[in-house]
């Protein structure tokens, strides 16, 4: 049975002092809360300060992005070494990255390879535009992102994928739990195309767009869905505990139902 995963992206949100106060108080109430996999990804800044407040808890650590060189004249750039001391996690290909600052398939792979190279476990996003779902080409679109960016790699055991639909994102519009299990039923067999039938079946794939207090459990209840990338609520302490509480919850009623 796969442990779900929780993570928080806090995209380029929070100061030091912010991020902090935030983290001192999700801790105690994150800390109590175990059957989930609990992933907060502050800003690069502030990923020293936020490890020593999580020292000794259940918490992990995430950073938001990762450069695919190990060092040189990158000016501005977080190299995968640097990251490797200081978290476990990186998400890799956000759609807000592939968007802005125009990170193609190839980028993506080479920092897929990167990650994988010094021990940090991507947590690789995919997901389609609103035009591209309103003519039916999702299908189309994430099997060919999970393809680029899995190109080459033999299968990655410390890989998360969040599939992610652009249009879901920061919206409020959310996709509903089935649309979500579909698209990532779908990505599961195609991992087991790529890889094998056991390798699909033990990935975690998260569902991320507008996640909420009110309309985790539709997800999380879902069978092919393993937890949630959240963005904007991930930021608000009470918002983010009960996404976990009600998710860890949820994996203890199967747990029974499957015992
Ligand atoms: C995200 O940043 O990956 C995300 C899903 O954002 P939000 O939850 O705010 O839609």
């Amino acid at each position: 049975m796969r442990v779900p995963m929780i993570a928080g992206n806090w995209k380029m949100n929070t100061t030091v002092n912010e991020a902090t106060a935030l983290v001192n108080e999700m801790r105690p109430g994150l800390d109590e809360i175990d059957k989930v996999d609990k992933v907060i990804c502050p800003p690069f800044i502030s990923l020293a300060a936020v490890k020593e407040l999580i020292k000794g808890s259940s918490i992990q650590l995430g950073a938001q992005n990762i450069y695919f060189k190990e060092k040189g004249a990158y000016t501005g750039e977080i190299s995968p070494l640097m990251l490797a001391d200081l978290c476990e996690f990186v998400i890799i290909g956000h759609s807000e990255r592939r968007q802005y600052f125009n990170e193609t398939g190839e980028i993506v792979n080479k920092k897929v390879r990167a990650a994988l190279r010094v021990g940090l476990k991507p947590i690789l996003c995919i997901g389609e535009r609103l035009e591209e779902n309103e003519t039916g080409k999702t299908e189309e679109v994430v099997t060919k992102q999970l393809r680029s960016s899995l190109a080459g790699i033999k299968y990655p055991s410390d890989l998360v994928i969040a599939y992610e639909p652009v249009w879901a994102i920061g919206t409020g519009k959310a996709a509903t739990g089935e649309q979500a299990n579909e698209t990532i039923g779908l990505i599961r067999r195609n991992i087991a195309k790529l890889y094998d039938k056991e390798i699909a079946e033990n990935l975690r794939i998260l569902y991320g767009g507008s996640v909420t207090t009110e309309n985790i459990a539709e997800f999380v209840e879902q069978p092919e869905i393993g937890g949630a990338l959240v963005g904007g609520a991930s930021l608000k302490a009470a918002e983010f505990l009960s996404i976990v509480k009600q998710t860890s919850e949820i994996r203890v009623v199967r747990e029974a139902q499957e015992a």
